[in-house]
């Protein structure tokens, strides 16, 4: 990668990077979430409680779509969790790592939310 200037490797990185985040985005907007034929998660699989991340994929795909309540349904934090995949798309500054900190943080809770809440 020599002959690469400064600002045309800023320049590829940043094309890069919206282009995969655009493709991504594109893809959960087009397809549905996948339905699989067995319990994904061994966590609600052995308690029967949701885990934090319960419900993750199909509010991605709902969110992509628009659909904000629906997503929400599935899993609270869907909106954040949406956030946070963009930030790996943003930049890697600290912004990136604070927003990630705080979402880890936010799922924790909700984790422990969502295990000890009765079941609606
Ligand atoms: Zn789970």
């Amino acid at each position: 990668m020599t002959g690469m200037t400064g600002a045309t490797e800023w320049l590829t990185k940043i094309m890069l990077r919206v282009a995969a985040g655009v493709s991504l985005l594109a893809s959960l907007w087009y397809f549905e979430p996948p339905k699989p034929a067995f319990q994904l998660c061994g966590f609600h699989w052995l308690t029967g409680r949701p885990c934090p991340l319960c419900g993750l994929t199909r509010a991605m795909f709902a969110l992509a779509k628009g659909h904000w309540s629906e997503a929400l349904g599935f899993n609270a934090l869907g909106p954040l969790a949406f956030a946070m995949v963009a930030g790996l798309f943003w930049n890697d500054g600290p912004m990136r790592r604070r927003v990630w900190t705080c979402g880890i943080a936010a799922f924790a809770i909700y984790g422990v939310w969502r295990i000890f809440l009765p079941v609606t």
